[in-house]
């Protein structure tokens, strides 16, 4: 981890949104972000800004002109994610979070900051069931599990996109019990992974064999561990390796290691399913 400092000069009314601290004057945007692992930051003419202080954060979102309507909609999701990790896992660790729409397709996490896809606003159709609510949870959950706990993204990415993916569901599971069927159906689904959850990226020629195997199969472990464990044991579980691995690199051995400490119970058979 690092503590960032970053002072950027724009030329006339661009926004400028990244994590940590913000201290503006005129055109001189002043960021400190301490204890992160990356600094992001993205810019435009075009940004309009919805801010809710809850908790001691403050969250804001930045939208594009079309779909500003929609920032009450990400900033609730973001605000209500945000929530539920820090009472299921423990606390967010910055003063603010900042959510950004991108104009491009994807969506990505970064410290104290989230970037969201264009494309997942698109999605939105006035219920639960699409992806501006689903990957908002998503990327929320990686300031917990990425951001304060880290781990190697290239050699076991499912240590935080495996959470990310379980996350989506523990979001539906608490805000929108009826919409898990419809997760499971849409999130999940029946494609068979490749290769086992804790591959590295390298083992994938394509990114929807990467998501089979990484992200989905995280989940479904997950799920499983869950099952064996029974969810107070696994609330443990998760809170002790949240406390643990903060402001360190997680690997899969400490994931077991707090596993087979906490868990109570014979995990061998669903640990030896999923991992190779
Ligand atoms: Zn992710």
């Amino acid at each position: 981890m690092a503590d960032y400092t970053a002072i950027i000069t724009t030329t006339p009314d661009v926004t400028v949104v990244a994590g940590g601290d913000l201290l503006r004057t005129g055109n001189v945007w002043h960021y400190d972000l301490p204890r992160a692992r990356t600094f992001g930051m993205i810019a435009s003419k075009q940004y309009q800004a919805l801010s809710l202080p809850f908790g001691g954060v403050t969250y804001t979102v930045y939208a594009l002109p079309r779909h500003w309507p929609l920032a009450s909609i990400a900033l609730k999701t973001t605000i209500q994610a945000a929530l539920l990790y820090t009472s299921l896992y423990g606390p967010y660790p910055y003063d603010s979070l900042r959510v950004a729409e991108f104009s491009g397709p994807w969506s990505m996490e970064f410290s104290g900051f989230v970037v969201l896809g264009a494309s997942e606003f698109d999605d939105y159709d006035g219920t639960l069931r699409n992806r501006l609510i689903r990957i908002t949870a998503h990327e929320v959950s990686h300031q917990w599990w990425y951001g304060v706990v880290g781990d190697d993204q290239i050699r076991e990415p499912w240590l935080d996109e495996g959470l990310a993916r379980f996350n989506e569901l523990r979001y539906y599971e608490a805000y929108a019990p009826r919409d898990v069927t419809w997760w499971w159906d849409n999130a999940i689904g029946v494609n068979r992974p490749t290769a086992p959850v804790n591959s590295p990226v390298s083992a994938f020629n394509t990114h929807n064999a990467y998501l089979i195997s990484v992200y989905n199969q995280g989940a479904r472990f997950l799920d499983a561990l869950r099952k064996r464990l029974g969810v107070n044991r696994f609330n443990v579980f998760l809170r002790d390796l949240y406390q643990r691995g903060a402001f360190r690199l997680i690997t899969t051995q400490d994931f077991l290691k707090v596993l087979q400490e906490d868990a109570r119970v014979d995990v061998r058979g669903v640990v030896r399913r999923f991992l190779k």
